[in-house]
């Protein structure tokens, strides 16, 4: 049984990781005794609390089950059926939720925006709304940004402040998908509050999974007036969780001394030690900036079947395009230098002539 366990750290996702030792304890903790369900226990008050501490603001906090759903339902408390969100082509809420903020806002459009490095650019954002006025075009309404974005950079303050002059002058609602929220802080060296709602940011999904808990993310209104009824949309979405203190517990672990922002620069400088010997291989193409815990390269063909073959997962559909190499909480430095180790051997002794035939990538990883 124990040599049935896989011990080995992918670059697959950081949500391949566990649970960090702070979380879990916290869990463990609120497993005693009975607590009042539906999120009226002290564990839940005590979350909301500390994510008001960190961001130094009087927000409102609520949590749902996954990122998925705090995004979609984020969103649909900003728009009726008939607006329109603005958002990155590549970003999570368009290309991967499976349409969930169109289906929880009742229809709401999402439209893309082009940008380089993942980030929206405010110029996308004006062209969009400008491009129709009338009445047979879904009225632009919300931007939703990512940060750290699908392809592991980070906007700067000044860069989320330029995204928050567009919406301001347009009347635009801002919404950002923090599933990574604690990479980008960590990396930038900023206050929350710097990044979010000084920058005008009204609502947040502040991730937590990937970055340590077993599940639950938070939505944070920083626009209170925002947060009216939404209580009752995560209810009926089916996101209000009885047990709402094993959602909340996690959270009081990872805040309480740190341990988020620990998580967070402990993936990122796994990754900057990634990239940075990624970088010195000719073979090898590092396609964006890392800037949080993503490093995303071009690997010859033959290398990537090599490397996968030798049991590495990692995805190569993810953003534009090139492999995905996504370090976690837990990704130690043994694993980055053996993962290096057996892409220089595999480089040379891979077979470079085998007819590669139709990949596909999801089910490889
Ligand atoms: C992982 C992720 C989410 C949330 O995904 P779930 O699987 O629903 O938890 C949201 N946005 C981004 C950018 C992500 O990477």
């Amino acid at each position: 049984m124990k040599n049935a366990i896989e011990i080995r750290r992918h670059f697959a996702s950081d949500n391949y990781a566990g649970i960090c030792p702070e979380a879990w304890a916290a869990l463990a903790e609120a497993n005693q005794g009975h607590a009042v369900s539906y999120g009226d226990d002290p564990w839940t008050a005590r979350a909301a609390d500390l994510i008001r501490e960190v961001f130094e603001t009087n927000c409102d906090v609520f949590f749902a089950f996954n990122g998925t759903a705090a995004n979609s339902l984020a969103l649909a408390s900003l728009c009726h059926s008939y607006h329109s969100i603005l958002c990155h082509e590549i970003a999570h809420v368009e290309t991967d939720e499976c349409g969930a903020p169109e289906f929880f806002s009742h229809g709401t459009k999402v439209l893309q925006v082009p940008g380089a490095n993942g980030k929206v650019d405010p110029a996308g954002i004006e062209r969009m709304v400008k491009k129709r006025s009338d009445i047979h075009y879904p009225k632009p309404r919300a931007v939703s940004i990512t940060q750290a974005t699908e392809v592991g950079t980070t906007y700067s303050v000044e860069e989320v402040k330029a995204v928050w002059a567009k919406t301001k002058s347009l009347g635009l609602k801002l919404h950002m998908d923090g599933a990574r929220f604690a990479n980008a802080v960590a990396s930038l060296g900023v206050k929350p509050k710097e990044i979010t709602w000084q920058a005008g940011v009204d609502v947040l999904s502040f991730g937590g999974t990937k970055n340590g808990t077993h599940v639950g993310d938070a939505v944070v209104f920083f626009n209170r007036d925002l947060a009216g009824e939404f209580d009752y949309r995560c209810k009926q979405a089916g996101q209000l969780c009885s047990k709402m203190r094993f959602l909340s517990a996690p959270w009081v672990g990872m805040l309480q001394d740190g341990a988020w922002l620990r998580n967070a620069a402990r993936a990122n400088a796994m990754a900057r030690r990634l990239h940075d010997q990624l970088e010195a291989i000719p073979e090898v193409k590092i396609l964006f900036a890392t800037q949080a815990n993503a490093v995303f390269a071009d690997l010859p063909p033959h290398l990537i079947v090599a490397l996968r073959q030798a049991g590495w997962k990692f995805y190569t559909f993810i953003g534009q395009g090139g492999c995905r190499l996504m370090c976690a909480w837990d990704t130690r430095e043994e694993d980055v230098d053996r993962f290096v180790a057996d892409l220089k051997r595999l480089l040379i002794e891979a077979p470079r002539d085998k007819p590669l035939g139709p990949v596909d990538h999801r089910k490889l990883t």
